[in-house]
């Protein structure tokens, strides 16, 4: 595929929510503790995973379909020697069958400069891409926006020499959410697009070198400390002479994905200064205050509804249960393939506890509600269990938009709370109530304010924060 006929291609699979991990390791191990960092952010995609390994001399890869564990052997994973390495773990696209061309990291070479990167985002602008490249005679294959940004900057940093440059260079060119990581001539960068859209964070190790992750949880799985979190628009390389960080283009208006701190992140981690877990009890909390129920339990739903759920029985004073069992071999089930398939995983990964929950009235709290298969099903699944009365809370607001910036949301035509009011959902999931958070409840449990009840603050329009899949404000066109 030609760059010219590649545009379609690109505009037709955009980059789903994904991992990105990188290591400059002095200790020469880089491909094994890339290993360990993707299995701790293996929650941010089940469908491929992939190693590059950079020597000095030459950039090896090795890029599969599967969880970490499936792709990487010790054998595989003794060959990829190497000072600096990247990996990638990538998220299925709903209702699409997962390519191999699509795994990262992409390897690239243009002239004389070879390029390996992986990316969490999506690049907004691929027309833009596709026409720089055939302006700069690159006919290459491409299957994706990551592999047209890998080809921008090789092309770049073989016109400048410099790959600081290149990937500066590529900044202009580049639109939408990028966090993105680089191995080249030996080093590592790391680079987030101008909005900081998607986390990224590097750390020291103990034995001297670096890593960088698309969270925390990565970093904390190799004993990285003095954590810093890359800044919007910046570019850090990491090498033999230590950090160096550079504005590669101006910061932007701040727009951090809020989802992230909902549901995506690991609870584990820490996101701009800020704790998913304590984030999502603060949820909880103002949950409680925006939408009291008289119920007699609180439960969670595994895993991510659980802090919230604990935030909603501390400000309510409604004890909280542990009657929810979740199978914990299954994949989220967000990313089978079907609609009947999706219903039968949620049966799979999600069992109620009949000793706990029967003739009890149960506030259910969950993170979000998109197509709404999860808490249908569960509901029903509760009221054959026997429960009283299912009061749902979600701790977000109503999902209306979908998400352009690297997360599978699905199209607003499946989106529950895009086509029906509160409560044409709550008759169509059967709860005797349903509630979700306000967007400035939203905000302020991020940002560690205490619960109000102050739903009317304009703080959510100018917070920071992404909120584009509530309220439709794209902070990028
Ligand atoms: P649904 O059944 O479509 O309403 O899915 C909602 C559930 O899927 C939520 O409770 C989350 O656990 C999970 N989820 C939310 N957003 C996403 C997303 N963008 N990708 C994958 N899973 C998601
Ligand atoms: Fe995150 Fe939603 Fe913004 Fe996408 S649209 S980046 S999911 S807040």
């Amino acid at each position: 595929m030609t760059a010219s006929s590649s545009q379609r291609i690109i505009a037709d699979h955009p980059e789903e929510e994904c991992a990105v991990f990188g290591i400059y390791d002095t200790a020469g191990d880089a491909a094994r503790m890339t290993y360990f960092g993707l299995q701790a952010l293996q929650h941010r995609g089940q469908e491929s995973a992939g190693i590059a390994v950079d020597d000095g001399a030459s950039i090896q890869v090795k890029k599969d379909l599967g969880l970490v564990t499936e792709v990487f052997s010790e054998q595989n994973l003794t060959r990829l020697e190497g000072v600096a390495a990247i990996g990638h773990c990538r998220y299925s696209t709903s209702g699409e069958v997962g390519s191999v061309q699509s795994a990262h990291p992409f390897v690239v070479q243009v002239g004389s400069t070879r390029v390996a990167l992986a990316h969490n985002g999506t690049l907004t602008n691929p027309g833009e891409l596709v026409d720089y490249l055939e302006n700069a005679h690159v006919h290459e294959e491409i299957h994706t926006d990551s592999e047209a940004a890998a080809y921008i900057i090789a092309h770049e940093t073989e016109k400048s020499g410099s790959v600081t440059a290149g990937i500066a260079a590529a900044m202009q060119i580049m639109r939408g959410a990028y966090a993105m990581v680089v191995i080249a001539q030996g080093a590592l960068y790391a680079f987030r697009d101008p909005h900081g859209i998607r986390p990224l964070t590097a750390g020291k190790l103990p034995g001297g070198g670096w890593a960088v992750a698309s969270e925390t949880c990565g970093l904390d799985i190799v004993g990285a400390d003095e954590l810093r979190d890359v800044g919007p628009g910046e570019v850090i390389r990491l090498n033999k002479e230590g950090m160096t960080v550079t504005q590669g283009t101006a910061p932007a208006h701040r727009s951090t994905c809020i989802f992230e701190y909902v549901y995506f992140a690991r609870p584990d981690s820490v996101i701009d200064g800020r704790t998913v877990y304590q984030s999502r009890v603060s949820m909880g909390r103002m949950l409680a205050h925006e939408a009291p129920a008289q119920a007699d339990l609180v439960l969670g739903v595994p895993d991510s509804g659980v802090p919230g759920a604990l935030g909603f029985s501390q400000v309510s004073g409604i004890p909280f249960a542990d009657g929810i069992v979740k199978n914990r071999y299954t994949h989220r089930t967000f990313i089978e393939p079907t609609q009947a398939l999706r219903r039968q995983g949620i049966r799979i990964k999600l069992n109620p506890l009949p000793s706990v929950i029967a003739g009890k009235r149960l506030v259910v709290v969950d993170d979000s509600i998109v197509r709404g298969n999860t808490a249908k099903e569960l509901v029903q699944m509760l009221r054959d269990t026997g429960a009283a009365e299912v009061h749902l809370r979600i701790i977000c607001p109503e999902v209306k938009w979908p998400c352009f910036y690297g997360i599978d949301t699905a199209a607003r035509g499946q989106l529950l709370s895009a086509n029906m009011d509160v409560e044409e959902a709550r008759a169509w999931l059967g709860a005797d109530s349903l509630a979700f958070l306000s967007e400035a409840g939203l905000i302020d449990a991020v940002r560690g304010y205490g619960p109000t009840v102050d739903a009317t603050t304009d703080r959510c329009t100018h917070d920071g924060f992404c909120l584009a899949c509530f309220n439709g404000e794209y902070p990028v066109r």
